[in-house]
């Protein structure tokens, strides 16, 4: 029986990321991964995405392009050829993520794993491996509602494989997948109605962000369907949906459910570990990242937790330097996680919204700055949508505690007032930082 002081069920962005550091301090290590290598985010998420919201940035741009003295008449998209760029750019990704487990001497098994005890786990031929250490990393997957006619629906999965772009789409749900396809979408030519349970997108995010996402979205030509519970989806010659108020939505020719993600655990072999879940079926982990059964732990999308790829990297790497670099203490804290939602236009949020900080602090204690204006970038174009930001303070100091930017750049506005908020900057802290001019970065400075 091969025997490793770590093994690894996930080859994604926390368990590659694990894998490595832990090979960095000399364990040996085995990855099993039954997929592509990379996990969600190299195949089917953020890098995918990041590409198809660049095509749709670009799309806007050309139209606002005109308006800065262009002739962009009769521009054409190519679906298929920006799918074929991507799916080979994706393809490289996954050679470099197998040559850099080949540099460190991992070992990589192309196999489901299945945990058999404690410290063994079996692969599909059978073959049975021992640990010392044992870390699950098999992250998640997209849900599917429960009402007739659902399989006729594709989820993010089923998106990146459209050969071609769809004529008219039915979006259903709110969250960040639902956001960021519906504008990648409708900017690339699609006719999108979104439709949402409630009446917001994005309902856990700051109120500011939700409305101006809102406003925006409209304003690129998304439909909006609010109160919309879906209750049935067929299929004649196009899709039509049908939700709990009798109404129903025909004419689509795709169907895309974006309503969350659900973990990888079930016959993975937790029981035989002892390994336990929540009622979600999420692992269960303390904040070492340690499960319920000793020298297993969990990271990533299958914990549950802000279920980011950042995350998944961040916490398997200190979770290595803990198990194996000595570093006793070491591990993520899991607030002010900066996030970028990449809508049309994109969020940058970190920290406590508003109403978070008010339920947190009181009400006296709660300082809030805003700033609503016309961002440069529209100078010149016919339409003027406006970024929005706001600042989070409390107490006497006023220390910083929410930092939210929604806006041209707000994506990559964000990363370092992370770090100014990470190490408790106040606002006068912001007001004492010269502006850089003229950016919409320059407003965060001087809010008053
Ligand atoms: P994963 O990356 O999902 O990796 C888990 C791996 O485990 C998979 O490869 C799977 O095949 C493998 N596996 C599962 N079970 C087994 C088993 N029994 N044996 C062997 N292997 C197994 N996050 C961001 O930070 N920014 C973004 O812009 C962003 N965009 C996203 C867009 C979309 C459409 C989606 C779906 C997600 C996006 N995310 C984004 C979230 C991000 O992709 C995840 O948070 C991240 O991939 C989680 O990493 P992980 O290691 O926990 O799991
Ligand atoms: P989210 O959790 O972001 O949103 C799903 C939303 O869908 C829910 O919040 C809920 O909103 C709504 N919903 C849930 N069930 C139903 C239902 N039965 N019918 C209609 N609507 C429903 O999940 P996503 O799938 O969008 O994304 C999963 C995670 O992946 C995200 O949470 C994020 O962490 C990560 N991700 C990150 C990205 C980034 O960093 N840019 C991009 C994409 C994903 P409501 O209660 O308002 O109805």
């Amino acid at each position: 029986m091969e025997s490793y002081d770590l093994i690894v069920v996930g080859g994604g962005s926390g368990g590659l990321a694990a894998a490595q550091r832990a090979a960095d301090y000399g364990a040996r290590v085995v990855v099993f991964e039954s997929g592509r290598l990379g996990g969600t985010c190299v195949n089917v998420g953020c890098v995918p995405k990041k590409v198809m919201w660049t095509a749709a940035h670009l799309a806007c741009a050309i139209e606002d392009a005109a308006d800065y003295g262009f002739h962009v008449e009769g521009v054409t998209h190519d679906w298929p050829a920006l799918r074929k760029s991507r799916d080979a750019f994706v393809a490289r990704l996954n050679g470099i993520y197998a040559r850099n487990l080949e540099k460190r001497s991992v070992d990589c098994i192309k196999s489901r794993a299945e945990l058999i005890g404690p410290h063994e786990v079996r692969d599909d031929s059978g073959t049975i491996y021992r640990g010392e250490h044992l870390l699950i990393a098999t992250g998640g997957y997209p849900l599917i509602p429960d009402l007739p006619g659902a399989d006729l629906g594709i989820t993010s999965d089923g998106f990146f494989e459209l050969a071609d772009m769809p004529r008219r789409v039915a979006v259903v749900g709110s969250g960040y997948i639902a956001v960021e396809l519906s504008g990648v979408l409708q900017s690339l030519g699609c006719e999108v109605s979104q439709f949402v349970r409630y009446d917001s997108v994005l309902r856990n995010f700051d109120e500011m962000l939700s409305r101006h996402l809102m406003e925006q979205m409209h304003e690129l030509g998304v439909e909006i369907v609010s109160s919309a519970v879906p209750t049935a989806l067929e299929k004649a010659q196009d899709y039509t949906l049908s939700t709990e108020d009798g109404l129903s939505f025909s004419g689509f020719d795709c169907v895309l459910w974006a309503i969350g993600r659900t973990p990888n655990t079930a016959s993975l072999g937790l029981e035989a570990a002892g390994v336990s879940m929540d009622d979600r079926d999420f692992i269960v982990v303390d904040e070492y990242q340690n499960t319920s059964a000793e020298k297993i732990y969990a990271v990533g999308d299958v914990t549950g937790q802000a279920p980011l790829t950042p995350v998944a990297i961040a916490a398997g790497r200190r979770l290595m330097d803990r198990v194996f670099g000595g570093q006793e203490n070491r591990r993520l804290r899991y607030e002010n996680i900066p996030t970028v939602v990449f809508s049309h236009p994109p969020i940058g949020t970190v920290g406590l919204t508003d109403q978070e900080a008010r339920e947190r602090y009181s009400d006296e204690e709660v300082e809030i700055f805003s700033s609503e204006f016309v961002p440069m970038y529209h100078a010149l174009t016919s339409a003027k949508p406006k970024t929005a930001m706001k600042l989070v303070t409390v107490g006497e100091q006023q220390r910083v505690v929410g930092c939210h930017i929604i806006g041209p750049g707000a994506d990559e506005m964000l990363q370092g007032f992370a770090v100014a908020i990470t190490m408790g900057a106040t606002k006068n802290d912001f007001d004492d930082t010269v502006a850089i001019h003229p950016t919409s970065a320059e407003e965060l400075v001087t809010m008053r």
